[in-house]
C-alpha cells in the first residue's frame, strides 16, 4: 500500500517551531487587546467571487494561485488565500458599519496558495492579520507599524526594516498609469510575456515580477511616487511625521506597490535580510475602496498580515521552560497505585508530573526520564513503600533525599525541598 503523505507544500509543525507561534500570539494578543483590538474567527471557505472581486481578477494571486474548486452543488468555492476580504465580508454581514463608528479586529489562522513551496514559503501557512474599518487618517497606518513594532521588539527579532510608501488614491493612479503604460510600451520586446498581458490589463503588477529583466527594467520606470496629487503628498508627509512621533524607524521605497489591487495611499512591508530572496514577513496598506467595491457603503480601512511561518524563522528560541518538570517512576504493582493519587495532587498544586505505564523496570524508567529531560524523578518502589517515603532524585547532580509518602502533602514537601 502507498504510504499516505501530508500534501505537497502542507506541513505538520512540531516542537519549537509551535513554540514560536504561540510565543509570537501571545505577545501580539496582549499588544493589540491593549489597544482595543477584537479578535475574530473567519471562514476558511468563501465564495470564490469574493477574492476575484477585493483582491482583483488580474493579480497572480486570482490568476494562479488560489485553492479554487466546485463543491458538490457546482458552486465555485475557494479557500481563502488571504484574510482581508474575509474580514470585509463578515463586517459587511454583521453590519458594524451602522453599530459602530470604528471597528479594530484581529484573526489568526491558515491561509491557502498554491505556490511553488520554498524557503518559509508553503501552500498553507499561517499569518496574523490586522484590520481596522472608519478611521480615515494616517494616525492609524502609523499606528499599525507601530504595533508591529512593538510586537518585534518584544520578541527579540534582531534586525528588520520598515518600508513605506504611497501608492495614492484613484486620481494619482489615473494619472501615472498612462505615464507607465507608455514606458512599458517603449520597453515591450523586454518585457516577459506575464508582463506583456499585464501592461494593459494592470500595469502596475509589472512593479511586482520576479522576472530579473523586467525587475532590471522597471528600476529606470517613471514612479507613482512622482505623481501623487497634492492631498496624498501631504497625507503621506504627515505619516512619516507620526512615525517618527512613535519613534517607528522607515526607510520609503518608492518602488514598493504591493500585489493586491484594492490598496491606496499608505503601503508597507517589514522585511529581513535573514529571510533569502524573498524579504517580506509582513505587509499590510490602506484599502479606502475596498468596502464599497465589494458592495458597502463607502468606509475607509486599513490593515496588514504578518506570516507567521516568516517570523518564526527571525524570532530566537522561546527561553526554555518556566517550571520544573517531575517524573514518577513508580516500581511494581502496588507503588503504581499511587499514580493517579500523586498525579491529581501535583497536577492542583499545577506541578508538571509526568509517568509512564505498565510496570516497567527501575532502570527502563530512569532512561525515560532522562529522554525527556525531567528535572526531578519521584522514586517509589517496594522498599520506598516498606518505609513510608518517595525519593526525591535531582537529575541534575544525582542527589537523593528521602521525602514522607503523604500524597496530600508530597507537592508542598517536594516545593519545599527544592526551593534554593
Ligand atoms: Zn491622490
Ligand atoms: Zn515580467
Amino acid at each position: 500500500m502507498q504510504k499516505l503523505q501530508a500534501l505537497r507544500g502542507f506541513r505538520d509543525i512540531f516542537g519549537e517551531e509551535v513554540e514560536k507561534f504561540r510565543l509570537i500570539e501571545g505577545v501580539a494578543r496582549r499588544y493589540f487587546g491593549l489597544l482595543g483590538y477584537r479578535e475574530m474567527e473567519i471562514p476558511v471557505l468563501e465564495k470564490t467571487d469574493l477574492f476575484v472581486r477585493s483582491i482583483g481578477d488580474a493579480t497572480d494571486i486570482v490568476e494562479k494561485e488560489m485553492f479554487t474548486f466546485n463543491d458538490r452543488s457546482g458552486e465555485s468555492l475557494t479557500m481563502r488565500p488571504e484574510a482581508t476580504a474575509g474580514i470585509v465580508r463578515a463586517y459587511l454581514q454583521a453590519g458594524l458599519y451602522a453599530k459602530e463608528r470604528i471597528s479594530r479586529l484581529f484573526t489568526i489562522g491558515p491561509m491557502f496558495r498554491h505556490e511553488r513551496p520554498q524557503k518559509g514559503r508553503f501552500r498553507e501557512f499561517h499569518q496574523l492579520d490586522v484590520e481596522v474599518f472608519g478611521i480615515p487618517d494616517s494616525s492609524l497606518d502609523a499606528e499599525l507599524l507601530w504595533m508591529i513594532w512593538l510586537m518585534l521588539t518584544d520578541l527579540g527579532v534582531p534586525s528588520y526594516r520598515f518600508e513605506v510608501n504611497s501608492v495614492g488614491c484613484k486620481g494619482c493612479r489615473e494619472a501615472f498609469r498612462s505615464a507607465l503604460v507608455d514606458y512599458l510600451r517603449s520597453q515591450e520586446d523586454y518585457l516577459c510575456e506575464d508582463c506583456r498581458a499585464r501592461m494593459d490589463r494592470n500595469p502596475l503588477r509589472v512593479f511586482d515580477c520576479k522576472n530579473d529583466q523586467c525587475a532590471q527594467l522597471m528600476r529606470a520606470s517613471p514612479l507613482l511616487f512622482d505623481h501623487l496629487c497634492p492631498e496624498c503628498r501631504s497625507e503621506f508627509e504627515s505619516y512619516l511625521s507620526l512615525l517618527d512621533t512613535f519613534g517607528v524607524p522607515v526607510t520609503v521605497n518608492k518602488r514598493l506597490v504591493r500585489g493586491l489591487d484594492y490598496y491606496t495611499r499608505a503601503v508597507f512591508e517589514v522585511t529581513s535580510d535573514d529571510l533569502g530572496a524573498q524579504k517580506a514577513f509582513a505587509a499590510g496598506g490602506r484599502y479606502d475602496n475596498l468596502v464599497q467595491e465589494i458592495g458597502g457603503p463607502s468606509t475607509p480601512g486599513s490593515g496588514f498580515a504578518i506570516g507567521m511561518e516568516r517570523l518564526a524563522l527571525l524570532v530566537p528560541a522561546p527561553a526554555g521552560r518556566d517550571r520544573p518538570q517531575f517524573f514518577l517512576a513508580a516500581v511494581g504493582e502496588k507503588a503504581s497505585r499511587f499514580i493517579v493519587p500523586l498525579l491529581k495532587a501535583f497536577i492542583q498544586e499545577e506541578m508538571a508530573l509526568s509517568y509512564t505505564s505498565g510496570g516497567r523496570s527501575l532502570k527502563s524508567q530512569m532512561k525515560y526520564a532522562a529522554a525527556i529531560k525531567a528535572d526531578y524523578v519521584l522514586i517509589l518502589g517496594d522498599q520506598e513503600l516498606e518505609r513510608g517515603s518517595v525519593i526525591l532524585r535531582d537529575m541534575k547532580d544525582g542527589s537523593q533525599r528521602d521525602l514522607p509518602l503523604n500524597v496530600e502533602s508530597l507537592p508542598q514537601e517536594v516545593r519545599r525541598s527544592i526551593a534554593p
